[in-house]
């Protein structure tokens, strides 16, 4: 990876209720590069949210404490910087894509005057009321938007539409690092397409790092570098997108996921779903999240955590690499 942009290290996330405590993210780590892409994979309830929630100082004020590691952004300890400057990082140098354009979008804005708030809010450069209608109509059309259209209100555009609209919010300021959690999740499959591309040509023309947060493993292929696969609040995989998606040696939870998506290619006449469920985030198991659904767990896997295991940039949480040729335990 070229010089970090991102470094999120031992970062450890908890809801915490009268009730109950919810062990949503545990002690992940992860680093960025400027322009790059990595991609957090795994199912719902993961800590991929959360993760990217923690990022960008949004948890749920009363519930969510970030209770261990650290989170830099270009140098800066993004957990002990005061409110008033994080909002002068968030939206401007850090924007997030979330995944329901219906709820993203005010419904009594123009969709131009919720551009030209976004770029009010982060107004360094002094631009004038002009200079800032003549950006909005620049990203509206970078979005493949005509301009004409920014007095419209959000009702008046399609789901895709709507997506590029909150894309455009998004890229207005030009962040250093845009988060899009699930940006096509609610959008169907020839818009997706549409969209993945535009947001892929955009991150390359602009050279944004991008946090890609899909359940998608055909968009991971599309656009990211680095893969980070999630499991109950753990990274349990992360490599390049050549370890994932071309090499030989997974975590059991990755192959399963690989199974469990249609493949043309593939002579299985069905695919192999990964039984079970999710472990209780209340109640994580002893040893290994994983040991309850996985074929190979062994008495080892039940009462003891794995260690991580290293072979270059491929990382895997897994008792099975303790003697795997060419793997080695991570200092
Ligand atoms: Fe399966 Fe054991 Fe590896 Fe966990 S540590 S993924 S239970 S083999």
């Amino acid at each position: 990876m070229n010089e970090a942009l991102l470094e999120v290290k031992d970062l450890t996330v908890k809801y915490v209720t009268d009730l109950e405590t919810v062990h949503a993210v545990n002690r992940i780590s992860f680093s960025l590069g400027r322009g790059q892409t990595i991609g957090l994979v795994g199912e719902t309830g993961a800590g991929k949210t959360t993760t990217a929630l923690s990022i960008m100082r949004l948890l749920p004020e009363r519930t969510g404490k970030v209770t261990g590691g650290e989170i830099r952004f270009a140098g800066q300890d993004l957990l002990a910087m005061p409110e008033h400057e994080m909002q002068a990082i968030r939206g401007e140098k850090i924007a997030m894509i979330f995944q329901d354009p219906m709820t993203s979008l005010n419904p009594v804005m123009t969709v131009g005057d919720q551009i030209a708030e976004a770029l009010d809010l982060h107004n360094d450069q002094g631009r004038s009321r002009e200079q800032i209608q003549e950006r909005v109509d620049e990203v509206l059309s970078m979005v493949g938007i005509p301009p004409q259209r920014k007095s419209e209100y959000p009702h008046q555009f399609s789901g895709g539409m709507k997506q590029r609209v909150v894309i455009a919010i998004a890229l207005a300021c030009e962040p250093e690092l845009l988060i899009a959690d699930e940006p096509t999740t609610a959008l169907d499959v020839t818009i997706q397409a549409q969209v993945i591309s535009m947001i892929r040509e955009l991150r390359d023309r602009l050279q944004t790092a991008m946090i890609m947060i899909t359940h998608d493993l055909g968009i991971v292929a599309q656009t990211c570098d680095n893969v980070a696969v999630m499991y109950a609040g753990a990274l349990i995989e992360i490599g390049s997108a050549e370890d994932i998606f071309l090499g030989g040696d997974h975590h059991p939870y990755t192959v399963g996921l690989f199974g469990s998506i249609p493949n043309l290619r593939s002579k299985a006449k069905r695919l192999t779903p990964i039984p079970g469920l999710m472990p209780d985030p209340t109640h994580l198991p002893e040893g290994c999240s994983f040991s309850p659904r996985c074929p190979h767990a062994t008495e080892q896997c039940r009462t003891a955590p794995p260690a991580v295991y290293t072979r270059g940039s491929h990382r895997i949480c897994c008792h099975l690499f303790a003697d795997r040729e060419g793997w080695k335990e991570d200092a």
